[in-house]
């Protein structure tokens, strides 16, 4: 076990892992997998991952190896044969191309309307790298962190890893951010996110962060930076070359008199057990800045509701707070990743009853659907008819949020879009009058772009607010 400093960071992708030490545990069956479904989705781990992580011994149930390693079922039972067989003829390889396309796009790579509803413009011109959906928050992609320490199976957004680039956005520098911040003193948020802005180094972060942090966007209260660092790479904080200096960023983010969040995302406890992941969150809270602990509830990963108690119950005695159990988003291998509604509330209470005040800070199980942040809040018999309360966390139109509404129960569904309103009405209240159900975006129009949608080159809100 390197459960210590010394390890240095090297990412390992499906053409690498071979020269991992850890890549002969695995079955030529698992092998294969991860060759054969690491082509149409995208694969990197670490060293710190494989060696600390995860449990070899109860691979391939581990949790942390399942977050991190393709395997056979994330494809169809056809879509694998095809591909395991085209692979093998070296002649064949724009048909393997054409078929792992295909099946890119059949996993709904742009959820929840990001590409074309969530895009700010200036002066009429789309912004590209930015996202504001939700009027306090402004979401800002910067170029240099679209890539993570290592990626998670369940990831929304694998396409920028898989070079789909009209899925992809990001932000060469702040300048544009910064204009539009000056016209919007509405937004008291900036959430830095990407991929995991923190494999930036030190003094590129800085060149992103400090413009913010000038008089004149002095209603930017908070800036939160989405990050899987804290999980896959604490080293990140404690013994990179520029940790020190890292650490110096958020300081000066801090003494600027803005609170600086880091949003951390942990899926697992034994994510935070080792005692470098430890320290790394000492060393960041030593600055001032605030961690904040989200994840999405995986079906193969996080399901038992005790792991997810003691991972809420560990942060809180570390000094994180537990913030949101996110429902698994409708994109990438979700078919195999996803859980019923109702599945991910039972969870969600078996694991809120079992920790203390300080732990109860945690939201969910959240949707981060195309209209809001909607939280299943529980499931109730009303009238006689059985039905899930919902509410929207946050929204497109402030004026939804916190406004109950209730969908008949339906114990297969598990997203917004299977729903349907209670008690015999039409439609939900945050939806058009005449436009058909089946129409995925059936919102009220509220902003510019929701009332003419442009097409503007981009991906994905991030987990946070995403996220
Ligand atoms: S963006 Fe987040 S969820 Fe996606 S691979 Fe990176 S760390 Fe994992």
């Amino acid at each position: 076990m390197l459960n210590d400093a010394t390890l240095k960071f090297k990412p390992y992708t499906r053409q690498t892992i071979q020269q991992a030490p850890e890549w002969s545990k695995l079955s030529r069956e698992q092998q294969e997998a991860v060759d054969i479904v690491g082509r149409v989705l995208p694969f990197r781990v670490n060293p710190y991952v494989l060696s600390e992580l995860i449990d070899w011994d109860r691979v391939p149930d581990d949790p942390i190896y399942r977050l991190t390693f393709p395997h056979r079922e994330m494809l169809t039972e056809t879509e694998y044969s095809q591909l395991q067989k085209l692979v093998v003829d070296e002649n064949k390889k724009h048909e393997v191309d054409d078929l792992i396309r295909s099946i890119r796009l059949r996993m709904n790579p742009h959820p929840a309307g990001q590409l074309t509803h969530n895009v700010p413009h200036l002066d009429g011109i789309p912004l590209p790298g930015m996202q504001h959906k939700y009027r306090e928050t402004v979401l800002f992609f910067p170029s240099a962190g679209q890539s993570c320490h290592a990626y998670c199976t369940f990831c929304f957004r694998w396409p920028q890893f898989v070079g789909m680039d009209e899925f992809k956005f990001d932000a060469r520098e702040t300048s544009q951010l910064v204009e539009y911040l000056k016209r919007h003193p509405e937004v008291t948020d900036v959430l830095i996110t990407g991929g995991d802005p923190l494999v930036m180094n030190a003094r590129s972060l800085a060149e992103y962060l400090t413009p913010l942090l000038s008089p004149e966007l002095a209603h930017i209260q908070s800036i939160r930076i989405g990050t899987k660092s804290v999980a896959y790479w604490p080293h990140r904080f404690v013994s990179d070359k520029d940790a020190d200096d890292l650490l110096r960023v958020f300081e000066s983010v801090v003494a600027s008199g803005r609170n600086l969040a880091l949003m951390g995302h942990y899926n697992h406890p034994n994510e935070l057990e080792p005692a470098i992941a430890q320290q790394a969150l000492r060393r960041i809270l030593g600055t001032g800045a605030t961690v904040r602990m989200q994840a999405p509830l995986i079906r193969h990963i996080n399901t038992d509701p005790d792991e997810w108690a003691r991972l809420w119950t560990l942060g809180v005695k570390l000094g994180a707070v537990p913030y949101y159990m996110f429902v698994e988003r409708d994109t990438g291998p979700s078919e195999y990743f996803k859980l019923p509604l109702a599945e991910a509330y039972d969870i969600f209470q078996r694991a809120y009853r079992q920790v203390s005040g300080l732990a109860r800070t945690v939201r969910g199980p959240s949707m981060s659907a195309f209209p809001g942040k909607v939280v299943v809040d529980g499931i109730v018999e009303i009238r006689g008819e059985k039905v899930f309360a919902l509410q929207f966390l946050q929204a497109r139109n402030p004026e939804w949020v916190r406004r109950p509404f209730y969908a008949k129960f339906d114990p297969h569904a598990t997203w917004l879009d299977d729903l349907v309103p209670a008690f015999g009405e039409s439609r939900f209240f945050f939806e058009s009058d005449g436009v058909p159900a089946s129409d995925k975006r059936r919102v009220i129009a509220l902003h510019r772009e929701d009332a003419a949608p442009s097409r503007a080159p981009g991906m994905a809100e991030q987990l946070e607010a995403a996220q």
